[in-house]
């Protein structure tokens, strides 16, 4: 049994918490058992004072387990569990080609993506744009989409990490947001609930990146790949250019068209195609479905030409009621 003040002054003069220590913490930010003084306090601890890489696992494992963590083995998939995580972007809509190509190449992509953040767009909102498409199906559903389209993207549900909806809303509004330690765990402890056999960040670097430096980025996708990690997710992370729009376009509705026109072989902007094929082919070696990356983008490649990887993507939006 542990005080929460003990924990907060702990990490106010410098020490390392234990994992016992940051479980209990998170759970009373759970549970509701440590207040929101306690919660914006410790946020200010960290922020100051930093936690080391065994208490970023600990933070993103105790998150990860505050709710809801999927598991796949009962779907009994023939192939592994993958996803990609971008820190955001303008004009970002990789999800949308990336999840149906490695889908097409044998991997399952229980995608759980968000709302624009700042400038940033959001995948959610750009499926808003599908007339039907349900961004918040039952759990039945989803696992239905993922077992035969091999691909669904959705938003996050009620019960998914409680514990960063509440710790987040606190940092939003007691400027800790920008705590590496912290994002890190956040970011992680939501996508990992997912149940992922392996993940690819997509860390973004420049002038409309999240984070405002490229030292910043790229210390922030060494924490992400030290942690995931660390928490028995194979993850790897590319930082990618975001000084300028990645498609051709920004804007939900016009984003999916520049999607299926992509998937469809009509037009493919050379940057998106660069850096959704550098994230898809890291999807395929960790999940262990390419030897290397040449045999992933070979892969890849075949799946956009013969149109397996467009056909994932009817089936997801299908599935999940667009256009119905
Ligand atoms: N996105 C998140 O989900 N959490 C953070 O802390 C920052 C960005």
């Amino acid at each position: 049994m542990f005080l929460a003040q003990e924990i907060i002054r702990k990490k106010r003069n410098g020490e390392a918490l234990s994992t016992a220590e940051i479980q209990f913490f998170v759970n009373g930010i759970t549970h509701n058992t440590v207040s929101e003084g306690q919660i914006a306090a410790f946020g200010m601890a960290v922020y100051f004072q930093d936690m080391n890489m065994d208490e970023r696992i600990a933070l993103t494992s105790a998150m990860r387990d505050s709710g809801t963590v999927l598991n796949w083995d009962t779907l009994r998939v023939d192939g592994p569990i993958i996803d990609k995580h971008s820190t955001g972007g303008v004009g970002d809509v990789i999800s949308l080609m990336l999840g149906s190509m490695a889908a097409a190449c044998g991997g399952y992509v229980p995608m759980i993506s968000g709302r624009g953040l700042g400038h940033t767009g959001g995948t959610l909102d750009k499926f808003d744009a599908i007339p039907g498409y349900q961004t918040e199906p039952s759990s039945e559903l989803f696992r239905k989409v993922v077992k035969e389209a091999g691909v669904a993207i959705i938003g996050q549900t009620g019960d998914l990490v409680p514990a960063d909806k509440r710790f987040y809303s606190i940092r939003d509004n007691t400027a800790t947001v920008e705590s590496i330690g912290l994002i890190t765990a956040s970011i992680l402890s939501k996508k990992l609930a997912a149940g992922l056999d392996a993940l690819a960040m997509d860390v973004k670097v420049g002038s409309g990146a999240f984070m405002p430096t490229y030292e910043a980025s790229e210390e922030l996708a060494r924490s992400i790949t030290a942690v995931a990690n660390g928490a028995g997710t194979k993850t790897t992370a590319l930082l990618t250019d975001m000084n300028q729009v990645l498609a051709s376009c920004a804007g939900n509705a016009v984003e999916v068209r520049e999607a299926i026109q992509f998937l469809t072989g009509q037009y493919r902007n050379p940057r998106l195609y660069a850096v959704t094929m550098g994230l898809c082919a890291e999807m395929l070696v960790l999940g262990g479905i390419a030897q290397n990356e040449a045999d992933a983008r070979n892969k890849l490649n075949t799946v956009l030409d013969n149109g397996k990887a467009a056909e994932a993507f009817a089936k997801m939006v299908s599935g999940l009621g667009g256009f119905n």
